[in-house]
């Protein structure tokens, strides 16, 4: 029984519970045992008092029938009584009661007609046996203590009522027997009333003993929680998502089950903080957290934050098309909260995210690391994209280079520590007549390295600097070029980060402005890059543009595979040849593909510039084109607008 004081419920973790609840439950599983002991009990003591018939006939042989009779009739009562009630699942109080009156009934029953023998003698030591009675009620059944009194307490009192009034007996004997059934009696009720204080001390302490395993394992369980939990948003941390991300791996390798990880870096986070505050940030964060939760769970994926202003997402799903739908919805989730960013610096003014995606494919390769490394790249992608964009992995895209980052403070604070300058190269008509000039940005080191804009422009288009480098350009150029009247049109080259920046189309109109010079000097060039894709809002901005007056060019035409959808996309003013057709021309092959390419835009009605000219061959071969505009270090280097004066 004692066993069972310590076992937590089987099957099962513990559920609940103050102490006292603990008691409570031990009492339950306790009562079970008890109530199994009991029939146990009872059916034994029958079988001994049954058996008992055959003393009887020994020693009352006289009377014997009907003790036998009385024996029969009250074990069968009792045993009948109690399955009953067992049966009916009557309280376990019940039980004992019904024991305790087959106890008191036995022994009275059998006591009545065996005092009518005639054996006397026989009788006198026969009585004895009452004692076994007392016994009973307070050692063999586990009654509680007051019902074990009354029990053994009402065979004492049958015992003396008996030898008192119905049973022939000396005064020597009643003393004797008397004493014996008092002893008999006290001794009992002693030893029982100690194991009832034992068994309560036993049950206390193992409610306290289950109570205080309850407690740790509650403990352990919001510890193990907590170790999950990302503190400030309340959604899964990196711990988390690393093993979902294992079980995701696994499903793929062992059953082709896809899956996909997001990357979510919240964009120009920094400057967030550093204008409402490090405590508007955690807040702004922990909206986003809820709101990606709220489209990423129901889809079957799992949210975390990965660190810093960065969130994951691991999701099975079948294809990559459905992977990037999510994504989109997560971007666009972001949008729809509105957020206020003043300080953004590509003027969108509210808090945005972009996303890198990543989708399962062959081979699979060792370590599910890679998938997160290639969410990472397709960010960095769509950092470099402009931002508020979702990029898919691809291996074909470029990577970031590792020195770079030694770039990244340095292109911040590029403007106000001067290592940013612009240089000027002219564009000259073929007769020789400078028509305009490029402004090309140079950045030096400290310690007064260049740095090749080959190098630095995609580091600033990844970091976003490009946007305030870029307005600084174009401000600088008009301020050298057109307000001191140093050339007629001034070119600025801009990156398609700039073109997507909803502000660019104002912030040229307050530059022009503030100079006091027509927009029609001012050209913008624009690069057909890989990543150029078309969207509405470069068509607004160049619309936009163009409504200032603003010439844009197509610069370095067939570098890249999108110039001919540019071309017919867009009205551009002037489109620059790229320099590589003209250094091609010196065999038959590239002069036809030059020929064919100047007429292709010349049937376009657009200006044409060749870029590159560093021969006096390849300049006369241009007149012969009769090419619009040249450009090139045979015509004119690029120099800084003081010197191209003085040119
Ligand atoms: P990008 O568009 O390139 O992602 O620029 P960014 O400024 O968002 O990225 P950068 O990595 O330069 O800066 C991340 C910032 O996120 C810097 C840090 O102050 C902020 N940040 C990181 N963790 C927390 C945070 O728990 N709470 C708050 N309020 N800000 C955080
Ligand atoms: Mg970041
Ligand atoms: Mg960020």
């Amino acid at each position: 029984m004692s066993a069972s004081y310590i076992d937590l419920p089987s099957g099962g973790s513990p559920i609940a519970f103050s102490f006292a609840e603990a008691c409570k439950s031990l009492e339950t599983e306790n009562d079970a045992v008890r109530r199994r002991g009991s029939r146990r009990g009872l059916w034994m003591a029958v079988a001994v008092y049954v058996a008992f018939a055959v003393p009887d006939q020994l020693l009352i042989p006289d009377v014997a029938p009907v003790t036998i009779a009385a024996r029969f009739v009250v074990a069968t009562l009792a045993l009948f009584m109690f399955e009953l009630l067992l049966l009916a699942k009557a309280k376990t109080i019940w039980l004992d009661v019904t024991c305790a009156a087959a106890l008191v009934v036995g022994y009275v029953g059998w006591l009545c007609p065996a005092i009518a023998t005639r054996d006397t003698a026989a009788m006198s030591y026969y009585m004895i046996f009452g004692a076994i009675f007392m016994m009973g009620a307070n050692l063999f059944f586990s009654f509680r203590f007051l019902l074990s009194v009354i029990t053994s307490g009402l065979v004492l009192c049958a015992f003396f009522v008996t030898i008192e009034a119905f049973f022939p007996s000396s005064p020597a004997y009643k003393l004797a027997f008397g004493l014996f059934y008092v002893s008999c009696f006290t001794f009992t009720s002693f030893v029982n009333w100690r194991l009832t204080i034992e068994r309560r001390s036993v049950l206390l302490n193992a409610a306290e003993a289950r109570h205080q395993h309850w407690e740790a394992s509650e403990r352990g369980k919001s510890l193990l929680e907590l170790s999950h939990t990302d503190y400030l948003t309340g959604i899964g941390n990196r711990r988390a998502l690393d093993r979902r991300l294992d079980e995701c791996w696994l499903a793929w390798k062992n059953d082709h089950r896809n899956f996909s990880v997001f990357l979510i870096d919240v964009d120009f986070f920094k400057r967030f903080n550093d204008r409402y505050g490090h405590q508007e940030g955690d807040r702004c964060l922990t909206v986003i957290a809820k709101a990606l939760k709220a489209v990423v769970e129901p889809s079957g994926g799992m949210i975390g934050r990965y660190g810093g202003e960065e969130f994951i997402v691991v999701i099975p799903v079948e294809s990559q098309r459905m992977a990037l739908s999510l994504a989109e919805r997560i971007r666009t989730e972001v949008e729809f909260l509105a957020i206020g960013h003043d300080e953004r610096p590509d003027d969108r003014a509210i808090v945005s995210v972009s996303v890198g995606v990543a989708f399962t494919r062959e081979p699979a390769g060792e370590k599910v690391e890679r998938i997160v490394r290639e969410a990472d790249l397709a960010l960095y992608n769509a950092k470099a994209s402009g931002r508020n964009c979702i990029r898919c992995f691809d291996p074909l895209l470029p990577r970031p280079d590792d020195n770079a980052g030694k770039l990244v403070p340095l292109l911040a604070a590029a403007i106000d520590r001067n290592l940013v300058s612009l240089v000027y190269q002219p564009i000259f008509d073929v007769h020789g007549k400078a028509r305009a000039v490029e402004a090309l940005m140079r950045l030096r080191l400290p310690n007064g390295t260049a740095v090749s804009p080959k190098v630095f422009i995609p580091v600033a288009e990844q970091t976003g600097a490009i946007l305030e480098l870029g307005r600084w350009a174009i401000e600088t150029a008009c301020r050298d070029i057109l307000m001191t009247d140093r050339m007629a049109t001034v070119s600025v080259n801009v990156s398609p980060i700039q073109l997507r920046s909803p502000g660019l189309a104002a912030s040229v109109a307050e530059i022009l402005r503030e100079c006091g010079v027509s927009g029609s000097r001012l050209a913008l060039e624009v690069t057909e890059g890989l990543d150029m894709d078309m969207r509405s809002e470069v068509f607004k901005c160049i619309a936009d543009l163009r409504n200032l007056g603003v010439e844009i060019w197509l610069d370095d035409f067939g570098s890249g595979f999108a110039g001919l959808s540019w071309l017919r996309a867009i009205d551009f003013n002037t489109v620059k040849v790229d320099r590589t057709f003209l250094h091609d021309c010196s065999n038959p092959r590239g002069l036809m593909m030059l020929q064919d390419m100047i007429s292709l835009i010349r049937n376009r009605g657009n200006t044409i510039l060749v870029e590159g000219v560093e021969t006096a061959a390849q300049l006369s071969l241009l007149r012969e084109l009769q090419i619009d505009r040249v450009q090139g270090y045979h015509l004119g280097m690029p120099v800084s607008a003081e010197l191209l004066q003085a040119a």
